[in-house]
């Protein structure tokens, strides 16, 4: 049971910690959004993070993400990855990053395991080892340990321990944890946004080393890297059968900011951009979308908003819409009901998507 601090309403459907209910959110965004930095703020300090992206004048730019930071002299960017020392910018690159991988049995638990090649055989033979799911390979999980957004309701927060720590690894490393029968690599976190210069050196040796065989470079992110970054991760994974698969958080810019600490404008012109190329090659799917139903926060009006806009540009594109678990500062929420996150499906149905659909039907209550 939380309480809403603009509106004293209180309700199982408000995050306590965040301290502000959804009505406030839409009729009062002001004032519920310097309510909600302050939870931001605290959930950061925590991990030694920045409370938000520093935008010292005289500081060095980095463009990798949306954010955009001006980092000045012995700070870290918001994503906690690069450093200004003495003018320079330290920490990972495309040879050194923070990252941890593992593998993981084909068909495996990726969100769009229900139409990628890996998961259902599309794309086969080109693309594919078997008509079906690809029972004897393997998916090669990358997780990254910084992220551009903060979620309040992340379900890999532990991340953000390790995105100080000083250790990195090396590109070699990983390259060489891909093995014969490793036929996709997925990057996710965290987010792979602060880190796709290395996990697109990485993935271009590999593509190279294993050109007579299946290798598909698959991305879980919230889209927020930059136009450029963008075009190249869409180059490699058109290329090896790879699925892009973009979370969209909420279509409405001051939720999405209350959620994530973060606008959702860059996410939104980078879905609409990929989007656009999804026909190049519809099988597999090159994109794909997911959103959390977020309880109390999350519902039919915001899933309206995000499908009629993917529906606008591709009605082919597969949506996710997945359920919710109490994580991180919104743990106190309940699981999503089966009623709600039927209605959003069908919501999403009526703005046109042809394939939708409710990805851990366990986790409804
Ligand atoms: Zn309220």
């Amino acid at each position: 049971m939380g309480i809403c601090r603009l509106c004293n309403r209180s309700s199982r459907f408000i995050s306590d910690s965040l301290g502000v209910c959804l009505q406030c959110i839409r009729n009062a965004s002001d004032e519920a959004l310097e309510v909600a930095i302050e939870c931001h703020r605290k959930s950061r300090a925590e991990f030694g993070l920045p409370a938000e992206p520093p935008m010292a004048k005289d500081g060095i730019r980095c463009t990798i993400c949306v954010n955009e930071c001006r980092i000045q002299e012995g700070s870290y960017g918001y994503c906690g990855l690069r450093k200004n020392e003495k003018g320079s910018l330290v920490g990972v690159s495309v040879h050194e990053g923070k990252l941890s991988w593992y593998h993981d049995p084909l068909p495996t638990n990726c969100v769009a395991d229900w139409v990628c090649a890996g998961g259902t055989g599309a794309g086969y033979p080109e693309y594919a080892y078997y008509k079906g799911p690809e029972y004897g390979y393997k998916n090669l999980a990358v997780f990254f340990h910084a992220c551009t957004l903060n979620c309040l309701y992340c379900q890999n927060w532990h991340f953000r321990q390790e995105t100080l720590r000083p250790e990195t690894r090396t590109a070699e490393d990983m390259f060489m944890a891909i093995d014969n029968k490793t036929s996709c690599i997925c990057y996710f976190g965290g987010d792979p946004t602060p880190q796709i210069p290395f996990a697109l050196n990485v993935s271009r040796r590999a593509v190279e080393r294993y050109k007579k065989r299946i290798l598909r470079i698959c991305w879980e992110t919230n889209g927020t890297m930059n136009r450029g970054l963008l075009n190249e991760m869409i180059e490699i994974s058109l290329q090896t059968g790879g699925t892009i698969k973009f979370d969209l958080k909420a279509w409405d810019d001051v939720l999405h900011k209350v959620l994530t600490g973060v606008t959702n404008e860059r996410t939104i012109e980078n879905f609409a951009s990929a989007a656009a190329r999804s026909k190049k090659r519809p099988s597999p799917p090159l994109i794909a979308a997911s959103t959390l139903l977020v309880p109390g926060y999350i519902d039919e009006k915001e899933i309206r908003g995000i499908a009629k806009f993917i529906a606008s540009i591709d009605p082919e594109i597969p949506y996710s819409l997945l359920a919710f678990y109490p994580h991180f500062y919104m743990r106190d929420l309940p699981l999503i009901s089966r009623e709600l996150a039927y209605r959003c499906l069908h919501v999403a149905q009526e703005e046109g998507l042809k394939q939708v659909r409710i990805g851990n039907l366990s986790l409804l209550r």
